[in-house]
C-alpha cells in the first residue's frame, strides 16, 4: 500500500475510535498531512506505527470536581489530565479552565503540545489537562476552593519528575498559587517543579509571565528579517486581552509596531492612537472587567460588542491570541485583501484549515502556533531549570535565553522546510522537526 493509502486509513481510524473531538482530528490532520515527506524518506515511522502509537495518549485521566459556592450551593465540575507522549521528557503542558473544555480540547492541545515541546529543544514531554470550570465571575474564594478540589485528585497524577502542568486560558498567577497551595499540603513535599507559572516568591521565573506573548514577537520579527524587514512602524491587530495577548502588544510596542486593537470574547476595541497598555493590565490583570470598559479612559477609542476582529480591522502583523478557530478562511481572505503580511499565533491552532490555506496560498509569512507560541512553555522549562538549582536568573539573562530559543526554532522550522522540499513553509518545518525527534526516541525505547 503506498503512503497516502496507509496514512488515509490511519486517519479514519483515528476519526472512528475518536468520535465527536472536532478538535482532535483537525490537530492530527494539520500535523499528519504535513509530515507526508518525512513519512516517504523514512518508511520506519509507519512500519513501527509511530502514527498510530503518538496519535493515541499514554494515559487519560477523568475526575468529578465538587466544591461549593458563596451561596453554600454544591457544584461539580468535570476535570482532564492528558498525559500524551512522555518520550523525551516528563508530560508537560497548561491546564485550561472554560466552560467549553471537553477530551477532544484537551486532546487536541495535549497532541499539539508533544511536537511543540520537541521542537523548543528542551527534555519535556506533552500533556495538557483542564476543566469546564468558568472562572468568569467567580470570588476570589470560590476560585480557591474549585482548584483545592481539583488539585485534590490531580496531586496524585503529577509530580517534577513525571507530569508538570502550567497556565493556559483561564488559569494564571491566581490559580496557580492556589493549586500548589492544595499539591504542597497534600503531598508534604515542597517541590517547586511540580507546577510552572509560579509567583516569584515562592519559585516562579522571571519572564515566564511575558514568555508566550514575547516570543511569538521574536518569531515574527526573525520571520521579518528573513525577508529584509522589520516591525518598526507595522500596523498590527492582536486578538484577545489575557496572558498572551498583553505581552504580544508590548513587545509589537518595543519593536516599533503599533497595535490598533484587540478583544475578548464579547467584542473588541480599536484605538488608532496605539493600544494603551497601562489601561488594558489594569482591566484585565487587576479589576477582571471587560475589554469594552476602555473607552472609558479613552474616549477616543471605539468599542465594536459581539464582533470578532479579523477582516475587521484591516493590520499589516496579525497576532491571533485567543482562542481556536477564531479565523476562519472567509476572514483570512479578508485579512489578505487588507494588507497583511505576517500572522504569528499566539494562541494554539486559531487558524482553521481554510484559513491557514488562505494565507500559505497569499504567500504571506504564516507562523503556527506550534512554533510561533513555543515561548511560553519554553520558559516553563528553564523555571523548571532554576528550581531544580534553588536558583532565579535575572530579568535580561531570561529573555535573553527566551529570544535565543525563539531564533532557533525559527532556524530549525527553515532548514527543515527547505531540506523536505518546501521551503519557507514553517507548518511543514515545525511539523516535521518537531515529530522526527519524537518519533526516532519512541524507536530507541522500544515497544513500549
Ligand atoms: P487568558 O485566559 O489569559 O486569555 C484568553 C483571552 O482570549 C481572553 O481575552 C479571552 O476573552 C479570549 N478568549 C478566550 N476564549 C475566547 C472565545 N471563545 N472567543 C473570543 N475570545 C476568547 O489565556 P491565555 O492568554 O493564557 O491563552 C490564550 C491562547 O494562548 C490560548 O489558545 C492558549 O492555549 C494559548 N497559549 C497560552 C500559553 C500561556 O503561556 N498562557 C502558552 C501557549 C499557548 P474572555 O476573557 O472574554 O473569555
Amino acid at each position: 500500500m503506498g503512503v497516502q493509502k496507509r496514512v488515509d486509513a490511519i486517519l479514519s481510524t483515528i476519526a472512528r475510535r475518536n468520535a465527536g473531538e472536532s478538535e482532535f482530528h483537525q490537530a492530527v490532520h494539520e500535523v499528519v498531512d504535513s509530515i507526508a515527506p518525512a513519512l516517504v524518506k523514512h518508511p520506519e515511522y509507519l512500519d513501527l506505527k509511530i502514527l498510530e502509537r503518538v496519535c493515541e495518549p499514554e494515559r487519560q485521566i477523568i475526575f468529578r470536581v465538587p466544591w461549593e459556592d458563596d451561596r453554600g450551593e454544591i457544584q461539580v465540575n468535570r476535570g482532564f489530565r492528558v498525559e500524551f507522549n512522555s518520550a523525551i521528557g516528563p508530560y508537560k503542558g497548561g491546564l485550561r479552565f472554560h466552560p467549553s473544555v471537553n477530551l477532544g480540547i484537551i486532546k487536541f492541545l495535549g497532541f499539539e503540545q508533544i511536537f511543540k515541546n520537541s521542537l523548543t529543544g528542551q527534555a519535556i514531554g506533552g500533556g495538557k489537562g483542564g476543566s469546564d470550570f468558568d472562572p468568569k465571575g467567580k470570588s476570589d474564594r470560590e476560585v480557591m476552593r474549585f482548584c483545592q478540589s481539583f488539585m485534590t485528585e490531580l496531586f496524585r497524577h503529577i509530580g517534577e519528575q513525571t507530569d508538570v502542568p502550567a497556565g493556559d486560558i483561564g488559569v494564571g498567577g491566581r490559580e496557580i498559587g492556589y493549586l500548589f497551595g492544595q499539591y504542597k499540603r497534600l503531598a508534604n513535599r515542597y517541590e517547586a517543579g511540580v507546577l510552572t507559572g509560579k509567583g516569584l516568591t515562592y519559585g516562579g521565573a522571571l519572564v515566564r509571565t511575558e514568555a508566550t506573548g514575547y516570543g511569538c514577537v521574536f518569531f515574527a520579527d526573525e520571520m521579518l528579517k528573513a525577508k529584509g524587514d522589520t516591525l518598526e512602524g507595522k500596523r498590527a491587530v492582536v486578538s484577545g486581552s489575557g496572558n498572551v495577548a498583553i505581552y504580544a502588544i508590548q513587545k509589537i510596542h518595543q519593536l516599533g509596531g503599533k497595535v490598533i486593537a484587540c478583544s475578548d470574547s464579547s467584542g473588541y476595541i480599536v484605538d488608532e492612537n496605539g493600544i494603551n497598555l497601562e489601561t488594558v493590565k489594569r482591566l484585565k490583570e487587576v479589576e477582571r472587567k471587560r475589554i469594552s470598559e476602555y473607552v472609558t479612559a479613552h474616549p477616543g477609542a471605539t468599542f465594536v460588542a459581539g464582533r470578532n476582529v479579523w477582516g475587521e480591522v484591516p493590520c499589516q502583523i496579525a497576532a491571533p491570541c485567543a482562542t481556536q478557530n477564531e479565523i476562519n478562511g472567509e476572514q483570512a481572505a479578508k485579512m489578505v485583501a487588507n494588507g497583511c503580511l505576517l500572522v504569528t499565533e499566539g494562541a494554539n491552532m486559531p487558524s482553521n484549515p481554510e484559513a491557514i490555506e488562505a494565507f500559505q496560498s497569499a504567500g504571506i509569512c504564516y507562523a503556527p502556533g506550534k512554533a510561533a507560541n513555543a515561548g511560553g512553555v519554553a520558559t516553563s522549562a528553564l523555571e523548571m531549570q532554576q528550581n531544580a538549582a534553588r536558583d532565579s536568573w535575572t530579568f535580561d539573562y531570561s529573555e535573553q535565553r527566551l529570544k535565543q530559543i525563539m531564533v532557533n526554532i525559527h532556524n530549525t522550522c527553515l532548514t527543515t522546510a527547505e531540506e523536505y522540499g518546501a521551503p519557507g513553509n514553517y507548518v511543514v518545518g515545525a511539523n516535521i522537526a518537531g515529530f522526527r525527534k519524537v518519533a526516532d526516541t519512541m524507536i530507541a525505547h522500544g515497544l513500549i
